[in-house]
């Protein structure tokens, strides 16, 4: 049983519902594409919002209801990807929402 449990926690496919979040790019909770809502939140916020590391994404709405709060820049990790210029490979901006940037202080 422990080795079962060790094995499901390592394992990013042992989650269903995170792999099809992470798959399709949708939101855990009300399945709305993330596409311009990629961020990065420090570890306690999301383990507050009972997310695991590779639980899938969540939207802004979606993360703040968990959290019964809005998100403040505090919030976000020092990544590039939450920086107003991080762009794909390619070097087209990643897009990001209103609500995103709102919360991202810019
Ligand atoms: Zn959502």
């Amino acid at each position: 049983m422990f080795g079962r449990l060790r094995r499901s926690a390592r394992d990013p496919y042992s989650d269903p519902v995170g792999r099809e979040s992470r798959e399709k790019g949708w939101c855990v909770d009300c399945r709305t594409s993330v596409d311009d809502e990629f961020f990065m939140v420090h570890d306690s916020v999301w383990a507050k919002a009972r997310m695991k590391d590779l639980g899938g994404f969540l939207c802004i709405g979606c993360l703040e209801k968990r959290l019964s709060r809005r998100l403040r820049p505090a919030d976000f990790t020092d990544c590039p990807m939450n920086k107003p210029d991080f762009t794909y490979l390619d070097g087209r901006p990643v897009p990001k929402s209103r609500r995103l940037r709102s919360r991202l202080g810019f």
